[in-house]
């Protein structure tokens, strides 16, 4: 089954995809001169700021009706060169919008009376939102030509040690022996073999991966002082306390909010300790669970799904919760939203994208009827509802930040995953359950190890480069304190900073809590429905809807829900504490 993409464009050659693209030009022309001709004075604010709202809007609908044509036929023919070369060409044209916007915020940051004017037009009050993120980021905003220079210099600093840390670790070859003979093999395909069904590929291919970092090591670890000594200069710079600060500004997060999880978060680690302990035991192991076990299978669930039957079975499970739930999943199915099957030239993995545009959304699977991806769906699925719930409303309210991304993707998994439980014999639910604990105990303990790790990284950078044995320590500890006797400490991971790409991405600092809060939120709403039943499911629907245009704080309150109180989150973790209990009493069994 593919999707249908004629909804956007019938083809790169179409009348209206050329038209569009072709106007494009004049169009940011046009922006970018009425920039310099207006925004250089104070004049007429109410109708200048009206006037960038309208812009803002034509040029967002315009831009991104084209990007994502483009970008959906690359993720399922890689070959097709014409949507490589429009993807390109749309960025370029893209990155003319800068100089407009960065005098448009100049110009925010000198309005003293916003709120004012703000009010005295329904257009600017239906965008008071965006609006006021706009001047609230403008506070850290510098010169012009600061901006422009830190620009310049973080294509040689910054973005240069990210792309020699990429083609190091993609080009990096670990030797290992399979079937008695030493072959050379690329380090994903390695790291694969930690879901191996075989305990002595699992150990072997950890061992092996170990060894052959200590090819990249050195220059790893100077490209991650490169780049966190660059993120410390900037973020100082800009007014901030430290990157932490920025990245929850970034966030719509408040730092309350923040430590109310990590409370809850430290108090339920023993629980995942447990859980971890238990595998161990049930894998031989006396000492905790070695690293090469972490991601070991435990278990089968002997169904399998068609495609018809997948999205029947989830279209049942969502009417449970509600009819508008299941109408939007059976009209996605009916109008051929979906791309199922893996077939050559076609990305790996699932991904749900929202084309505001036209208030539909496409999702794209590598269907091969399994549970898991019968799941995938479920989840991809929760994805595109969010974009339902927001789909009437202005473009520039249709964005959200990372933290409240996985609200509703989530949620609906959860409905499903439920669902099957309640269905499956006891060595399917063991199943089930601990694929769902271990998802868990990653976003949980492993995030905790990252955030660690990266709290003391930023510390130590401030007064020094970092060696190599101070990454690896540093690492060990933090994953000592995160998995504490669930892991077994002699048998650790000192190199997880060479693996996860986000700690080489100078726009990414603290890539990890979110992770956290996007399962917590989500799993807390859920507990919400669970208690108050019917009458969560229109306020879910608003909640969604209301996602682009608050702060996560703000969010929240609206179903009473206070994040920064730490028994929010408490109540999340009992959740997945319940699911742990029970996998405990399975496999005891
Ligand atoms: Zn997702």
């Amino acid at each position: 089954m593919k999707w249908s993409l004629k909804e956007l464009y019938t083809g790169f050659d179409s009348k209206e995809f050329r038209e569009d693209f072709e106007s494009l030009d004049s169009q940011i022309e046009y922006f970018s001169n009425w920039a310099n001709e207006n925004l250089e004075n104070m004049d007429t604010p109410k109708e200048k700021l009206e006037e960038y709202i309208n812009s803002s809007i034509e040029l967002s609908k315009k831009f991104s009706r084209l990007m994502s044509f483009a970008s959906l036929i690359n993720s399922v023919e890689a070959k097709n060169e014409e949507s490589l070369q429009y993807l390109d060409k749309l960025a370029v044209k893209y990155n003319g919008l800068t100089k407009a916007n960065v005098q448009f915020k100049k110009f925010i940051k000198n309005i003293d009376n916003l709120d004012e004017i703000i009010g005295s037009s329904p257009l600017l009050k239906e965008h008071e939102f965006f609006l006021k993120e706009i001047k609230k980021a403008s506070k850290y905003m510098l010169s012009e030509k600061e901006e422009i220079l830190i620009a310049k210099m973080s294509n040689t600093g910054s973005r240069a040690w990210s792309n020699l840390q990429n083609m190091l670790a993609s080009t990096l070859m670990v030797d290992i022996e399979i079937d008695g003979e030493q072959v050379q093999l690329p380090l994903p395909v390695v790291r694969n073999m930690a879901y191996d069904k075989d305990p002595e590929v699992r150990k072997k291919a950890y061992e092996a991966e170990q060894n052959s970092y200590k090819k990249i090591e050195e220059s790893s670890a100077a490209s991650l002082n490169g780049i966190k000594g660059e993120v410390l200069t900037t973020s100082e710079l800009r007014g901030f306390e430290s990157p932490l600060e920025e990245t929850l500004f970034n966030s719509r997060m408040d730092e309350k909010t923040l430590d109310a999880m990590l409370t809850a978060m430290k108090e339920f680690l023993p629980t995942f300790q447990r859980y971890f302990r238990k595998k161990a035991e049930l894998l031989g192991h006396e000492n905790g669970l070695p690293f090469y076990d972490i991601f070991a299978p435990m278990g089968e669930v002997n169904r399998s799904f068609t495609y018809e039957e997948a999205m029947n079975y989830i279209i049942e499970n969502f009417r449970t919760f509600s009819d508008r739930l299941a109408d939007y999943t059976q009209n996605a199915y009916d109008k051929n939203w979906l791309d199922i099957e893996p077939r050559e030239g076609k990305r790996g993995g699932a991904f749900c994208s929202n084309l505001h545009v036209i208030g539909e959304s496409r999702i794209l699977s590598n269907f091969n009827g399994s549970f898991s991806n019968m799941t995938t769906l479920a989840h991809e699925l929760g994805h595109g509802y969010h974009g339902f719930n927001l789909k009437d409303e202005s473009v520039l309210n249709a964005g959200y930040p990372m933290p409240i991304a996985e609200t509703a993707s989530i949620f609906c998994e959860t409905i499903v995953v439920n669902a099957a439980l309640k269905e499956a014999s006891d060595e399917e639910a063991l199943s089930i359950l601990e694929s769902s604990i271990s998802d868990a105990a990653q976003v949980i303990v492993d995030i905790m190890s990252r955030y660690i790790f990266e709290t003391e990284l930023f510390e130590r950078r401030k007064t020094h480069p970092l060696s190599v044995n101070e990454f690896k320590e540093i690492m060990i500890q933090a994953q000592k304190e995160a998995y504490g006797n669930g892991l077994d400490p002699h048998v650790l991971h000192p190199y997880m900073w060479i693996n996860k790409t986000h700690y080489y991405s100078a726009g990414r600092n603290f890539y990890n809590f979110p992770y956290a809060f996007g399962l917590l939120f989500s799993k807390g709403l859920y507990a919400e429905y669970l208690k108050r039943g019917e009458d969560f499911v229109s306020e879910y629907d608003e909640l969604l809807n209301a996602t682009g245009k608050n702060n996560i704080k703000d969010v929240a309150m609206r179903m009473d829900i206070d994040v920064n109180n730490p028994e929010f989150f408490r109540n999340s973790l009992r959740l997945i504490e319940k699911d742990i209990q029970k996998f405990i009493e399975l496999a005891s069994k």
